[in-house]
C-alpha cells in the first residue's frame, strides 16, 4: 500500500518521500482515506503508531486543495493535552506541509500570549492549543470560530484525566456546527466515549 491510493495529493506525498517514509502504517490506512471523504472519526490509536500523520495528512490534503486564497482565520483546530504534545503535532505539521502554503502555529499557556495573538493577526490556518490557553485567546477576540472546518481531540484519555473536560466543553459550545470532527485516544474509556458523544457524533470506529 502506497500513500498515493490513499487519495492524498501529490505535493503532500512527495513531502512524505522527503521525509522518508516509504508507505503508510496501519492506522493511516484506516484512517486517511475516510478522513479525506469527510467522515466523523474515533480512533483508539497508541502515540508511536504514526497517528498524528494520520489526521494531519487529511487535514492538510483538505485546505490545501481548491482555495488558492489564504483565509485569515483558522480552518483546523488541534486541541491536545500538554504544550509538548501540541509542539510535537505542529512540528509534524511543518514537515509535511512544505510548499503548501499553510501557517500552523502551537499555542499554550505557560508563555507570552502576544507572539500568538500577533500570529493570529497575520492569519494561521491551523492552531494546534491546549484548552486553557485556546479559550484565553478566544475570550480575548484573538481568534475567531466561524472559518473552523475540522476539529481534532488528540490524546482525549489525557486531556480528560488532566480535567480539561470543561474547557473542551466550552469551546465545543462556540464551534460552527457544520464542521468535521475526529477524536484519538490511547483507550476508548467510557470517559472518552462520554466526550465522543457530543463532540464527535455520527463518527466511524477504528480500533487497531
Ligand atoms: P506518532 O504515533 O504520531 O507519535 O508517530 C510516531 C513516529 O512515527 C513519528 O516519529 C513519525 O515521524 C513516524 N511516522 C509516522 N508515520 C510514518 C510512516 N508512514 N513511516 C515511517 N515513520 C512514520
Amino acid at each position: 500500500m502506497s500513500f498515493d491510493s490513499l487519495g492524498l495529493n501529490l505535493a503532500i506525498v512527495q513531502n512524505l518521500v522527503a521525509v522518508g517514509y516509504q508507505q503508510p502504517t496501519p492506522i493511516q490506512q484506516q484512517a486517511i482515506p475516510l478522513i479525506l471523504n469527510g467522515k466523523n472519526v474515533i480512533a483508539a490509536a497508541q502515540t508511536g503508531t504514526g497517528k498524528t500523520a494520520s489526521f494531519v495528512l487529511p487535514i492538510l490534503n483538505k485546505l490545501a486543495s481548491g482555495e488558492t486564497q489564504r483565509k485569515k482565520r483558522m480552518r483546523a483546530l488541534i486541541l491536545a493535552p500538554t504544550r509538548e504534545l501540541a509542539s510535537q503535532v505542529q512540528q509534524n505539521i511543518e514537515r509535511y506541509a512544505t510548499g503548501l502554503n499553510l501557517k500552523s502555529m502551537a499555542m499554550y499557556g505557560g508563555v507570552d500570549s502576544a507572539p500568538q495573538k500577533k500570529a493570529l493577526i497575520e492569519g494561521i490556518d491551523i492552531v494546534v492549543a491546549t484548552p486553557g490557553r485556546l479559550l484565553d485567546l478566544y475570550t480575548q477576540r484573538a481568534l475567531h470560530f466561524d472559518e473552523l472546518e475540522v476539529l481534532v481531540l488528540d490524546e482525549a484519555d489525557r486531556m480528560l484525566d488532566m480535567g480539561f473536560i470543561e474547557d473542551i466543553n466550552k469551546i465545543l459550545e462556540k464551534l460552527p456546527e457544520a464542521r468535521q470532527n475526529l477524536l484519538f485516544s490511547a483507550t476508548l474509556s467510557n470517559q472518552v466515549r462520554v466526550l465522543a458523544k457530543t463532540a464527535v457524533r455520527n463518527a466511524v470506529e477504528i480500533t487497531l
